[in-house]
């Protein structure tokens, strides 16, 4: 049976799945590992289930024993892991694509709904209790009618896309390379982040983070958006430069900001603590119990099948 390190703790039905497939070593009191403890932790396995609080990087992966051939990512983005590192080392990486867009997707309109209605002063407000209902209090912007841009309309873009379309909204998307009608669903493509920008009255983010796309939200291209549009993250912080945004949010360019992720998590900018109108979650995209389930299952079978077979359909290096 394959040794298998899992770094942080997983639901029980996942665990004994991991315990029927291969002799893993557990994380009883998921714990947050270092580095080097996933070094020291690592000897005598054959693979690693890693989770994005796992930083891989080329010195950490250099430094992984030789006997690791894969290292199975528990989730769909894999920014936290060297992918050139890994491939030199001969080691594979994976990650657990389509099982957990509808639950990303459900807290990207979370975001959309939560910036555009104010819902976080509206929490405060409600908790206080005594507010005054006047015909302008608390009025936010609208979801009916309004543009949406999709910035990325991969699997969870594009049902973002189908949930907000049927809210009323009109749709938008930029990707490198322009979808399938039937991928579109009416949408329109526009085929620079400029062109897309300058038509969205709300951003959803939702495109993977990597060099091309770091700080793709920043001082020059916020200035693209119309005055007064919502920004809204449920991809990854390294796409956003926290400082232009914050900027721009104070300035009431940026109307509104609704986050689930960001740049050196767990510790945001705390320049967004000080602004009424930003939403914040933290980074819950994939939290519900099935969606969890299915998203350690797929990370056990990717090494199952990487084992049995020499090659894994989620290998992304
Ligand atoms: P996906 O299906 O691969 O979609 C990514 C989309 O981004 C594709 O349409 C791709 O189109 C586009 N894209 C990639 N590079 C781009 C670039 N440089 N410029 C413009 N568009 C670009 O991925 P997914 O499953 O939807 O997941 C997307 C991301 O969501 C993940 O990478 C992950 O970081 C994040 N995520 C977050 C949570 C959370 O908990 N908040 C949960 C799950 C996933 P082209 O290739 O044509 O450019």
């Amino acid at each position: 049976m394959k040794k298998i390190l899992i770094t942080r703790k997983l639901i029980k039905e996942s665990e004994d799945k991991a315990s029927q497939t291969f002799d893993p070593i557990f994380n009883t009191n998921d714990e947050l590992y270092s580095q080097s403890k996933v070094i020291e932790m690592s000897k005598g396995c054959n693979g690693i289930l890693t989770s994005l609080t796992d930083k891989m990087d080329k010195e950490t992966i250099n430094k992984l024993p030789d006997t690791i051939k894969i290292i199975s990512n528990f989730a769909v983005g894999f920014g936290n892991i060297d992918l050139d590192a890994a491939k030199q080392k001969g080691i594979a990486v994976t990650n657990t694509p389509e099982v957990l867009s509808d639950a990303t997707a459900e807290i990207g309109i979370l975001l959309i709904l939560g910036a555009c209605r104010r819902a976080s002063e509206g929490i405060v407000s409600a908790q206080e209790g005594g507010w005054k209902w006047s015909a302008d209090y608390l009025i936010g912007k609208q979801l009916t009618g309004a543009r949406l841009g999709i910035l990325g309309m991969g699997r969870i873009g594009q049902k973002i896309a189908k949930i907000a379309k049927s809210l009323g909204m009109i749709i938008h998307y930029h990707n490198r390379s322009k979808l399938s009608e039937e991928k579109e669903l009416g949408a329109t493509y526009h085929d620079s982040i400029k062109s897309l920008f300058s038509v969205s009255d709300v951003l959803s983010i939702c495109c993977p983070a990597t060099k091309e796309t770091e700080n793709m939200i920043n001082k020059e291209t916020v200035e693209f958006f119309p005055k007064g549009a919502v920004i809204t993250n449920v991809a990854r912080g390294d796409i956003v430069d926290d400082e232009a945004l914050i900027d721009a949010l104070n300035r009431r360019k940026i109307y509104a900001a609704g986050l689930d992720v960001y740049k050196n998590e767990p510790n945001l900018n705390p320049g967004y603590n000080k602004i009424k109108s930003v939403f914040i979650l933290p980074h819950l995209g994939s939290a519900t119990k099935d969606t969890r389930i299915a998203m350690a299952n797929l990370a056990i079978d990717n090494i199952d099948e990487f084992f049995k077979t020499g090659n894994c359909k989620n290998k992304v290096n």
